[in-house]
């Protein structure tokens, strides 16, 4: 029992670079968004238009776009098929507003295409909103049992946190395919000049990092989880 408290210093040398790449990542999202949501596009196209005219390029005239509240809130929703932008990414024509309205266009895309990742992704989603609460709740109920049964209840916990790291992983291709898209798109329509694109650059690369942190932060979860076990069952 006392492992587990007294583990707590490792934790900290488990999760703390994860951390600092994180904490890392959002700061530069945020400059990178700071900085270029003051930069007009030459076009003068707002986010929302930007998504518009992706989405209608490739077909997607029946997905709708709309504000929705937040800071940095943008996401695509499958189900509905409906873009929501933030507020500022929907309303000022920046390249940062640019950049993220297509790189959300870029997620409508993929699910017209049925691209696998994202698929993958979307089956996962009901288990791993269940895991990530519950894997590190039945690993500490197992931890604190005694022998084999413990061990093995908190195995099950590992498992059952693992989708979550599993999770983390499989955006990244999905996050780095919309990024791709985006880009290409933006390069290819005539919506960015040539001498635009770093910005567009800097802000969808940014936000990458995010995603590369989300899954470091996950997996060395596990692996502390995992180390604290295997530790453990050699003592059984
Ligand atoms: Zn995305």
């Amino acid at each position: 029992m006392g492992s587990l408290f007294g583990g707590y210093g490792l934790y900290l040398l488990f999760s703390l670079p994860a951390l600092i790449l994180g904490l890392w990542a959002q700061a530069k999202v945020q400059g990178a968004f700071k900085k270029y949501s003051q930069v007009r596009t030459y076009t003068g196209l707002n986010g929302a238009e930007v998504a518009r005219r992706m989405l209608d390029s490739n077909g997607l005239n029946h997905v709708k776009v709309e504000q929705t509240q937040g800071f940095l809130s943008d996401h695509y929703d499958p189900r509905s098929k409906v873009l929501r932008l933030s507020p500022s990414v929907y309303q000022s024509p920046s390249l940062a507003s640019a950049g993220i309205a297509a790189h959300e266009a870029g997620h409508a895309l993929q699910d017209a295409e049925s691209y696998p990742a994202l698929r993958l992704r979307s089956t996962m989603v009901p288990s791993v909103q269940i895991g990530s609460w519950l894997g590190p709740i039945i690993f500490m109920i197992g931890f604190f049992l005694q022998g084999t049964v413990g061990t093995t209840v908190a195995w099950f916990g590992v498992g059952l946190f693992a989708l979550t790291a599993l999770f983390a992983i499989i955006t990244l291709p999905v996050e780095f395919d919309a990024t791709r898209r985006a880009k290409t798109w933006l390069a290819t329509s005539g919506i960015i000049y040539n001498q635009e694109s770093e910005g567009v650059a800097r802000v969808l690369d940014a936000a990458a990092w995010t995603y590369v942190a989300g899954a470091i932060q996950a997996l060395s979860t596990l692996l502390y989880y995992v180390f604290l076990l295997s530790g453990r069952s050699r003592r059984d």
